[in-house]
């Protein structure tokens, strides 16, 4: 942020406004953990502040201090479209257009509030008063981390902000491995250590508290593994069928993805998974390297993110959105080979 829009955000919070934070749809810890940590900081300064979340979250993140406070847009639907319609202010987290929102998108193109963004993907599109947006940026709760610096308030910072915002760069960053991963990352990571975040634990219940019906859908997802050696590409299947059988809950296939990258020589992974009840096949991409599947991602897929993890989305059944995308592999042929 520039010290322009330090001053106008400290002018916003000067005084009492009614908060709207919004993470995208489908949220992951760097979502609930930035949107918790933020919403933590504005309650602790005396401000009214409301999460809105597009949809639920996964249960790995529902251990988080003030989990239980978030609204459902699908479930307390009059609620939260109310506070959206009263807000003075709305900080949107972890996306930079207002499409990530799902069903929520016309309620926020309506809504008469001033907007935050905080958020670290390629492209923001302008809706905001204030642009807090940096894609070199390990995760959204890095850069809470950073606002809430700029408003020299570190020494708010409650063992449950750290926690909430260790949360989210840890698994942004891959559990601190990722490319994104600076000197600045560790720093902001131990400070929040001394602050009271318990790292272990949090190791603990976001990693290793897998159900075996968890386990085996990750035995089917190995097993449905196509490798196409010659595009250093891996990409995984997931029908509904195959979920069902294997009682998916939400969340349960995060992660998955990245399997196809731990393959020696694989620089392009991907996965696609079939939600029945939404008539899509919603699609993972993974990268190594210099392959932006971001630009990927955009071109083919109605989607985007970074340059080494976005997502997408496609109408075509299964079997066919595979085709279609081994279909594209030649085109790109040299970015994967080089
Ligand atoms: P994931 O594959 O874990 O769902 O998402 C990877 C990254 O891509 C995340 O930063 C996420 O916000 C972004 N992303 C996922 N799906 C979409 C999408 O449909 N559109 C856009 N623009 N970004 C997405
Ligand atoms: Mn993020």
């Amino acid at each position: 942020m520039n010290s322009e829009d330090i001053s106008k955000v400290k002018e916003l919070l000067s005084v009492p406004q009614k908060i709207v934070i919004i993470p995208h749809k489908n949220p992951d810890g760097d979502a609930i953990g930035s949107t918790l940590g933020l919403w933590h900081y504005l309650k602790n300064n005396g401000q009214d502040a409301t999460i809105i979340s597009p949809n639920d979250s996964p249960k790995f993140l529902k251990w988080m201090p003030g989990s239980e406070d978030i609204l459902n847009f699908e479930v307390e639907n009059s609620q939260a479209k109310r506070a959206i319609d009263e807000a003075t202010l709305i900080f949107t987290l972890d996306f930079n257009h207002l499409g990530r929102v799902g069903q929520m998108q016309s309620f926020l193109e309506e809504a008469s509030a001033t907007f935050i963004m905080i958020d670290h993907h390629q492209e923001p599109s302008d809706y905001a008063l204030v642009t807090y947006s940096d894609v070199t940026m390990s995760s959204t709760c890095e850069m809470v981390y950073n606002f809430i610096d700029y408003l020299g308030d570190t020494d708010k910072i409650t063992s449950e902000i750290a926690n909430c915002l260790y949360t989210g760069i840890m698994t942004d960053t891959g559990s601190f491995k990722f490319s994104s991963t600076t000197s600045k990352t560790h720093k902001i990571v131990a400070e929040l250590i001394d602050k009271g975040a318990e790292n272990t634990r949090i190791h603990n219940v976001v990693y290793d508290t897998n159900s075996p019906s968890r386990l085996h859908l990750l035995g089917c997802a190995l097993k449905n593994m196509v490798i196409l050696e010659e595009f250093n590409t891996a990409y995984i299947t997931l029908s509904q069928d195959e979920l069902d059988t294997y009682k998916y809950q939400k969340g349960d296939t995060e992660g998955f993805v990245n399997y196809g990258l731990t393959l020696d020589g694989i620089r392009f992974a991907v996965i696609f998974i079939e939600n029945k009840e939404e008539g899509i096949i919603k699609i993972s991409f993974r990268s190594e390297g210099d392959f932006s599947v971001n630009e990927f991602a955009r071109a083919y897929f109605h989607g985007g993110g970074h340059n080494n993890a976005a997502g997408g989305k496609s109408d075509l059944p299964l079997e066919e959105t595979a085709a279609y995308f081994v279909n594209l592999l030649p085109k790109h042929l040299k970015e994967l080979t080089r």
